[in-house]
């Protein structure tokens, strides 16, 4: 390195060897500089006169002596040489401290003016690169630091352990110094009450584990880490806990985390396994409900747990199955709705789980309380189970008053509900597949025993016909054929049923719809099975409107209907027994146009507990093998279906065994048929009690004549302007009397007459018969047809009057 000896001219001056010696030897590197002669053009520049042996360390330059800044450094910072400028110009010392890139160091510099001319400057140069870099560091780590204490996930708070004053019974506490903002929302408190106050005061009841975990750190300094719930806070929270400074400062650094959420999936994932396991095994509904109460119960330690259901007519709630804790009785029993309050049950309808703080005992429920959603305190929790809807029944637990439930309880015991639901509705649906293979098992007896009654028959026919070729005379020819038939009859409808039954199960089977009258099929049919009623010594009784009842159907179905009930009628009657059929309009809000049919019969009824399944395929009454009555089973299941094919219904009615059977069909007739509606036609004079009298005449002018009369006569009386509408009329109205013109059209007055007389009701009813031509002509036919009496038109009135006073019976 070229430096100046300073040795050299300590002589002359003991200060400038002083100087010299300080120069050579202080820690700072030192030099001199000269402005040089640049022309104005041209960029100012500085050339070393002298170095100290520091210079070198401070600035990492050699040889510099002679050289020019520029030259040493070739990309200088501009502004530096014009601080040297500007030193030598002014006189004034100058300072900077600066990043020099070249040198990859941060250089401190003193500049002192030396002379203005020439322009001498010294400049004191020290490397501060490891400070500048150290407090560039310091100030990273801080930011670093403050960012970290305010986004960190977990919640960190430095705490203040204050010593129990055993003199003053006060127990050990602490107070937090310093939260992050996540230990508020972890803890759920909030940091001007945390740093104002000791924990005991912020939070009583505050379990003892945390001050004697955070003395014990503080005290020993070491470093703790637990997973620890706490009831008052109701969370879990996983903490390292570690000392801050000597144990004398008692502080502690306290970092955090909420692990209640991860904690209750651990226990909710514990639990639904738990119960997984315990209802894979089971295969009866009843057990598993058993099995889940008595799991549940005992997990949440309630008084009871249960289920609670609603079978149809969704009217009473039946807990099927709960459990109790040791001395809580039991609560199986069936309550009606309305012991319940009204809000749960309404709660529970729209399928939101209920959780309130109801009176322990269902009977003697408390006023209608708001109930509250989960997270609230309740002493029980109703979660509802829904199907297609319909609230049909309620997974339940029980407990003391005011029990805290929070959301993941609650959730949890949904869950629960909702699994062990479809496994107690998996498990009944296999029952009923196993009741229904019973079942078939069953009816598999029953065809081939109900096959081998007529094929025996037949079998024992055909034989007596070889061996006598028709000569025997027990067995004629003509007997044995008819023996045959109805053999083969029999059979037949059997096969029939079976097919039908297979067809209409996998919806096989297809209308062939028609316009037709069912009053017209009815009465057909009837025809069909009078001979076997009379030859089986049964009495069948028929009703049918006197009009038309007109209906898109098909017709072989519906004569399978009829038939099949028909058939009931006479199998499940006793000899002498009697059936009753009957068709009439039915009108409800409902179903404006329907017809009723019923078959009604005195025979052996059906037992109350039977009729619920008595439509279904393969049900009899009588299951043992010993049937007299015969049927396979088949012919109800094939009715009810062909009845809802054609959007009708059936029932049944019976009081018990013994006591006979109604079945009632309802068949939707056709929407258009006028003849249906009552027609809106004159009332005269309605309110008199001396009887009433249907006037039936096409000629209105004529008709509403005679119907006046007949009112001034005293009765009331309506009129029908044909004779379709008169037989409606007389069918719902039921006159006392009929005045009924025998020249009507389309159907006249003979015709109507025989009609009427069908009737039960209208076997004695007085008929007058209306003519305009002479009497001798009708008499013999009018007499004959029954009716009461002839008038001649046009009317007189006291004829009229004596005539009405002759036949309308006394009121
Ligand atoms: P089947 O008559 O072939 O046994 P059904 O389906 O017609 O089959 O009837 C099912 C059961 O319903 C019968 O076994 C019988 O017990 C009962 N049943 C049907 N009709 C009557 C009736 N009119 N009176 C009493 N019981 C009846």
């Amino acid at each position: 390195m070229a430096t100046t000896d300073p040795q050299q001219n300590a002589s002359l001056d003991p200060f400038a060897s002083a100087y010299a010696a300080a120069f050579a030897n202080m820690d700072q590197g030192f030099c001199f500089l000269e402005k040089v002669d640049t022309p104005a053009n041209k960029p100012p520049d500085f050339r070393y006169q002298m170095v100290n042996p520091a210079f070198e360390k401070h600035t990492g330059l050699t040889n510099v002596i002679g050289k020019t800044s520029r030259q040493v450094v070739p990309q200088l910072d501009e502004r530096i040489i014009t601080l040297y400028e500007q030193v030598a110009r002014t006189g004034q010392s100058t300072q900077f401290q600066t990043y020099v890139a070249p040198l990859d160091r941060w250089i401190e510099a003193n500049v002192f003016p030396i002379s203005q001319q020439p322009a001498q400057i010294a400049v004191l140069f020290t490397n501060i690169t490891d400070r500048k870099r150290a407090e560039e560091a310091q100030q990273v780590s801080e930011v670093t630091y403050r960012t970290l204490f305010e986004t960190m996930e977990q919640g960190f708070g430095i705490g203040q352990i204050l010593p129990a004053d055993q003199q003053a019974g006060r127990p050990m506490d602490y107070q937090w110094l310093e939260v992050n903002p996540r230990f508020e929302q972890l803890t759920g408190l909030a940091r001007a009450d945390v740093l104002s106050q000791t924990t005991r005061q912020l939070i009583p009841g505050l379990e003892e584990t945390w001050y004697e975990g955070y003395g014990h750190v503080a005290a020993t300094g070491e470093t703790v880490s637990f997973e620890a719930y706490s009831p008052v806070l109701s969370r879990w929270f996983e903490v390292y806990v570690f000392a801050l400074g000597s144990p004398a400062s008692r502080r502690v650094g306290v970092l955090f985390s909420n692990t209640t959420e991860r904690k209750q999936q651990q226990k909710r994932q514990a639990l639904l396994l738990k119960l997984a396991d315990a209802i894979r095994p089971l295969t009866a509904s009843g057990d598993i409900m058993t099995t889940v109460s008595e799991l549940i119960g005992r997990h949440y330690e309630v008084d009871r747990c249960g289920f609670a259901e609603l079978p149809p007519p969704y009217n009473q709630l039946v807990i099927s199955r709960d459990w109790t804790k040791a001395g809580m009785p039991s609560r199986q029993d069936a309550y009606p709705l309305s012991s319940w309050s009204g809000e749960l049950i309404r709660r529970l309808r729209s399928g939101q789980t209920v959780v309130d703080d109801a009176g322990k005992d269902s009977q003697n429920p408390p006023p209608e309380a708001p109930s509250k959603r989960a997270g609230d305190r309740g002493s029980r929790i109703w979660a509802p189970r829904l199907k297609e809807g319909q609230w049909v029944g309620s997974f339940f637990v029980e407990d003391a008053p005011s029990r805290f439930w929070n959301e993941a309880d609650v959730g949890l015991l949904e869950e629960i509900a909702e699994r062990t639901w479809a496994a107690v509705e998996r498990a009944r649906a296999e029952e009923a597949l196993g009741e229904e293979y019973r079942r078939k098992d069953e009816f598999m007896a029953m065809l081939a025993h109900e096959l081998r009654n007529p094929l025996a028959s037949l079998a024992n026919t055909l034989l007596v016909l070889q061996l006598t070729r028709g000569t025997d005379e027990n067995l004629s020819y003509p007997q044995a054929v008819g023996q045959m038939s109805q053999q083969v009859g029999h059979m037949s409808r059997m096969v029939d049923d079976l097919l039908d039954v297979g067809r209409i199960r996998y919806g096989l089977i297809q209308l062939h719809r028609k316009p037709l009258d069912l009053v017209t099929l009815m009465r057909q049919t009837v025809e069909t099975v009078k001979p076997f009623y009379s030859q089986q010594r049964r009495q069948l009784s028929v009703s049918l409107p006197p009009y038309a009842l007109p209906m898109l159907g098909d017709e072989t179905r519906l004569v399978q209907v009829v038939m099949n009930l028909l058939t009931n009628g006479l199998r499940y009657t006793n000899p002498g027994g009697h059936v009753w059929v009957s068709l009439q309009l039915e009108k409800d809000e409902a179903q404006p146009k329907q017809a009723l049919l019923r078959v009604k019969d005195d025979g052996i009824g059906i037992a109350l507990d039977r009729q619920a399944t008595i439509f279904d395929i393969f049900v009899q009454g009588e299951t043992t093998l010993d049937r007299p009555r015969g049927g396979l089973g088949l012919g109800l299941a094939v009715v009810k279906q062909l009845v809802v094919l054609h959007e009708g219904s059936i029932e049944v009615h019976s009081p018990g065994v013994g006591e006979g059977s109604e079945f009632l069909v309802r068949l939707p007739l056709k929407p258009e048929s006028a003849a249906l509606e009552l027609p809106h036609l004159p009332v005269f004079n309605t309110a008199t009690g001396k009887g009433r009298v249907l006037v039936i005449e096409d000629n209105q002018t004529l008709a509403d004549m005679t119907a006046r009369l007949v009112a001034l006569s005293g009765y009331e009386a309506r009129v029908s302007y044909s004779g379709m509408d008169g037989l409606v009329v007389a069918e719902q109205w039921r006159p006392d009397v009929i005045l009924l013109d025998l020249g009507l059209p389309h159907l006249d007055g003979f015709e109507v007459n025989r009609r009427l007389r069908e009737q039960s009701w209208g076997q004695s009813l007085p008929i007058v018969a209306l003519t305009g031509y002479s009497p001798q002509s009708f008499q013999a036919r009018t007499e004959q047809a029954g009716f009461a009496a002839y008038l001649i038109k046009p009317l007189n009135l006291p004829q009229l009057r004596k005539l009405l006073s002759e036949v309308v019976p006394d009121q």
